[in-house]
């Protein structure tokens, strides 16, 4: 056995169970574990890895910031905070307030507590949503496999059918706080609502004085070849959550506010110590100048296209489409057999994984070159 597995053991570490693999170095989309054997990495560490492994715009700018100031007191303030603060309200294109956190988790805390300003309690998810492990974000998750063993769960929470307007309009009622949802429900196996499902959502919420929160954690930063997948309906939330992607791999996650929810929320109502730390906010600007500055947006529409075309130009029986959007893939099978093929494809070189038993999702870093999407797609013909 992997020695770093059997040490993981012997130290009682406890996460997501016995783990697959112990890796030891990153460059580009290209990962080595510890018997040097290297993967084209199609997971992106679910979503994080936005520019890949060591890129040197990251590199660059977080061992710059390291060396020049790195933890203050969230008392004070320091240049990357503020100028990522002001790059994601310029993205978003609207005056907000952002509030920084560690994690996609505390980020959706923030938006409940926001919630609670309204003078309202009750809230409105989805089945099947997915929005981090701590109690609140727990509540506001639709598995019930992942949080009934630890109920009872902060507040009054009705989850509605994912993509079911007339479900959601019914559960809204005059006391409904936020209703928060996935644009793409990531961990639920990629899964994509009708047309106009946003839409309609924000038109619910407007009639009922509800706050609309869109879980951007795993489809924001160009994930789905916008900045915000949210920008692709056109439509405006009254707060976004982020995390994964916005720091390339280091820990870092926002909540943003606009118009009302922002006036809501008044400074001192959420922090935490690391939030807006100086060091992830610099790698967090890296890999947003990265995304703009090669024009990666474009590019992850256009390797999307090519891995959905070429997933489903393999015409094999066992799958029976491909869908999501940019770099945010699932590929559906007609078999509940998507555990034994990522199995496969990590044999063959190719990290992938299976969030349902018939779903294998791709989240490739975003600088993921046409000639790796080639040659997953090679293999997952071979594979199967
Ligand atoms: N929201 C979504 C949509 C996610 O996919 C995740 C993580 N998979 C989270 C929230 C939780 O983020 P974190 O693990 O950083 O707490």
């Amino acid at each position: 056995m992997s020695s770093l597995i059997e040490r993981w053991q012997q130290a009682g570490m406890n996460n997501y169970g016995v783990p697959q693999a112990a890796f030891v170095r990153g460059e580009g989309a290209v990962i080595t574990d510890e018997d040097g054997k290297q993967y084209v990495d199609f997971l992106g560490g679910i979503a994080v890895n936005a520019l890949g492994h060591a890129h040197p715009a990251v590199v660059a700018a977080v061992t710059q910031q390291v060396r020049q100031l790195g933890h203050i007191s969230n008392f004070y303030v320091a240049e990357p905070p503020v100028a990522l603060a002001e790059l994601l309200l310029a993205l978003a294109g609207r005056a907000g307030r952002v509030v920084f956190t560690n994690s996609g988790a505390e980020a959706n805390e923030a938006a409940f507590k926001i919630s609670r300003l309204t003078g309202r309690t009750h809230v409105v998810a989805t089945h099947g949503g997915f929005h981090g492990r701590t109690m609140g974000a727990l509540a506001l998750t639709g598995q019930p496999a992942k949080s009934d063993p630890f109920r009872p769960l902060p507040g009054s929470v009705t989850h509605t059918t994912f993509g079911d307007l007339s479900e959601l309009s019914e559960a809204v009622t005059a006391d409904t706080a936020m209703v928060i949802l996935e644009p793409i429900q990531g961990e639920n196996g990629v899964v994509v609502p009708p047309a106009g499902y946003l839409r309609g959502a924000r038109d619910i919420c407007d009639k009922a004085g509800a706050l609309l929160v869109l879980d951007e954690v795993q489809t924001g930063i160009g994930r789905t070849g916008h900045w915000f997948h949210h920008q692709s309906e056109g439509i405006e939330p009254d707060i976004i959550t982020l995390a994964k992607g916005l720091g390339g791999g280091l820990p870092i996650g926002a909540c943003v506010a606009f118009g009302r929810a922002a006036e809501l929320f008044t400074p001192g109502a959420h922090g935490t110590t690391f939030g807006g730390n100086p060091i992830s906010c610099a790698a967090g600007l890296a890999v947003i100048r990265t995304i703009a500055g090669e024009g990666l947006l474009d590019h992850v529409k256009r390797v999307g296209e090519q891995l959905r075309r070429g997933v489903e130009g393999l015409n094999h029986p066992l799958i029976s489409h491909v869908r999501g959007a940019g770099l945010l893939l699932g590929i559906v099978l007609t078999a509940p057999e998507a555990a034994r093929v990522a199995a496969a494809l990590k044999e063959a070189g190719f990290l992938v994984n299976a969030p349902q038993p018939d779903v294998i999702r791709l989240a490739p870093p975003l600088i993921i070159s046409t000639e790796q999407a080639d040659a997953l797609i090679e293999a997952l013909g071979g594979v199967l």
